[in-house]
């Protein structure tokens, strides 16, 4: 292996030493701060201010009032031009968000320059395209707006998951309320200078930064019409109770443990770069990752080895490399569920598997890693790790294959690699998830619908769907 210099992008982002919010237009005199850093190496990038109840209050008032006295009374055209403004500044902007976002989140930067960034900006055209044909959009003529919309989102894809809830809730009519995760808050506050260069009205978007209490603060705010939330099941519960025998129109998309099931007649390559795809790709912090590796009996030894093989080849380290696969663990929490599930999973009998690397020294860093014969009932079998984790699992015939797949609590995603057109379409059919790829995985596109079954949450983000959990009548 090679080694390199450091990169020289690292300049291309600079942060305020300290954030407020951003309510009407305008950023607030940072208060209450906590430290944002760089899971990679542990350093601050800047401080974050703790968003009150009352901050929240302003930020709903701010984006009540910009409801009613200007973006509701614009044309679906006008919108539709503020949206094709953002896409178009965040285009300029890429390299420094990708930049940014590496440097918050601890992603390769070959993830957020090719993947997060582009697909964000994907989703604000997409949507932009929406605004001024909402008569069109199968909901009746003129449709509304809820109003004020209040989104909470995780630290998985900080800058994309702001663009799948604001690019849809704008197009349709809706102002924002946004509160991003405690450990990634920085592309969300730069898309708010971004808010600012496009001259989106003030009050348009709101971005309110802090904890989970913050969170509860926007979802319990009593002029909040609709409610989008992106994390962790555990929460997504608390959150659909909090809402319950209110008006508020509620999506949540939750967890996985999706399947990725690879048949014998499977072009076996293939198979190996999506299984590592679907499991390595952003650490593994993904909901719809393929964190069940489902594969025939006949192959598993022959694919377990070739599997190795390629995870020998996987670069860990500095995320701001662009040669590097997999960067760091978002927070020394995470790091510590990982290694804790990872470890109950031992106990119960699964065999780890990790390749020989070098961790760095600072930061929260770990090594991609199997565990080979897991029995359904195994801790790693059932629950979401939410890291570089793969549990493997073998079955003989499809229909065992159906079984084991569906014996989740969980329905996000699921993934299918055969080479027999017949075979896929049968077990598309039978399995129980909302997203299924054959011969691909982590595939996303903004006009397709994105979303699960069961305790992966309800509710649609992409696509004309996404859009209908933004209108009256649509959801
Ligand atoms: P989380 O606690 O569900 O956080 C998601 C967002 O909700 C964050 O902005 C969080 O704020 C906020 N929040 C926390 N408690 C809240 C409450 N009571 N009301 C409203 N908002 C609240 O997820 P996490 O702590 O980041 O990660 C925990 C686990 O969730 C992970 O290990 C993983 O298994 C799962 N997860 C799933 C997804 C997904 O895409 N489906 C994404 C991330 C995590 P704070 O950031 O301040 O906590
Ligand atoms: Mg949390």
């Amino acid at each position: 292996m090679f080694d390199y210099s450091p990169a020289p992008e690292a300049k291309l982002a600079s942060f305020a030493s300290s954030y407020g919010h951003f309510i009407g237009g305008k950023f607030t005199k940072p208060q209450k701060t906590f430290e944002t850093i760089n899971p990679a190496t542990e350093e601050v990038l800047s401080q974050i201010s703790h968003g009150s109840a009352k901050d929240v209050d302003l930020a709903v008032k701010a984006a009540r009032n910009a409801y009613e006295k200007t973006w509701s009374k614009l044309s679906g055209a006008q919108r539709g031009k503020y949206l094709f403004r953002i896409a178009r500044i965040m285009q300029e902007r890429a390299r420094e968000l990708a930049v940014a976002e590496t440097l918050n989140n601890g992603k390769p930067i070959k993830e957020t320059r090719d993947f997060d960034v582009p697909t964000s900006v994907a989703w604000f055209f997409y949507y932009a395209g929406w605004a001024d044909k909402l008569d069109y959009a199968g909901m009746g003529a003129s449709p509304k707006a809820h109003g004020v919309a209040g989104q909470v989102i995780p630290w998985n894809f900080p800058l994309m998951m702001l663009a799948w809830k604001v690019a849809p809730a704008l197009a349709a009519g809706n102002t924002v309320v946004l509160k991003p995760a405690e450990t990634t808050p920085l592309t969300a506050l730069l898309f708010a200078e971004i808010c600012q260069q496009a001259e989106l009205p003030d009050g348009v978007v709101n971005i309110v930064t802090g904890f989970g209490d913050t969170g509860a603060a926007v979802v319990g705010h009593k002029d909040v019409n609709k409610v989008a939330f992106t994390g962790s099941t555990e929460v997504g519960k608390i959150i659909a109770r909090q809402v319950a025998g209110t008006n508020k129109k509620v999506t949540l998309e939750l967890g996985g443990k999706a399947a990725n099931i690879v048949f014998d007649d499977a072009p076996i390559d293939q198979a190996i770069e999506g299984v590592v795809n679907g499991i390595f790709f952003n650490q593994g912090h993904v909901c719809c990752a393929g964190s069940r590796l489902l594969v025939q009996e006949s192959i598993h030894d022959e694919f377990i080895k070739k599997l190795k093989r390629r995870m020998e080849t996987l670069r860990l380290g500095d995320p701001m490399d662009k040669n590097t696969d997999v960067g760091a663990i978002n927070s020394k929490a995470q790091l510590q569920k990982i290694k804790g599930l990872v470890a109950k999973g031992v106990k119960e009998g699964g065999d780890l598997w990790q390749p020989a690397c070098k961790i760095p020294r600072n930061g929260f860093w770990y090594a991609p890693a199997i565990i080979d014969g897991v029995s359904p009932a195994n801790t790693v079998a059932r629950e979401e790790i939410f890291g570089p984790v793969l549990s493997v699992i073998t079955f003989r015939t499809p229909t065992e294959a159906i079984t084991k797949a569906n014996n989740t609590e969980y329905g996000l995603s699921a993934g299918i690699w055969t080479e027999k057109g017949s075979k896929m379409l049968k077990l598309a059919d039978q399995l129980n998830a909302g997203v299924i790829w054959s011969n691909t995985f982590n595939q996303f596109d903004p006009t397709s619908p994105f979303g699960g079954f069961k305790e992966s949450g309800y509710g649609r983000e992409g696509g004309r769907a996404g859009l209908a959990a933004y209108l009256k009548g649509g959801n």
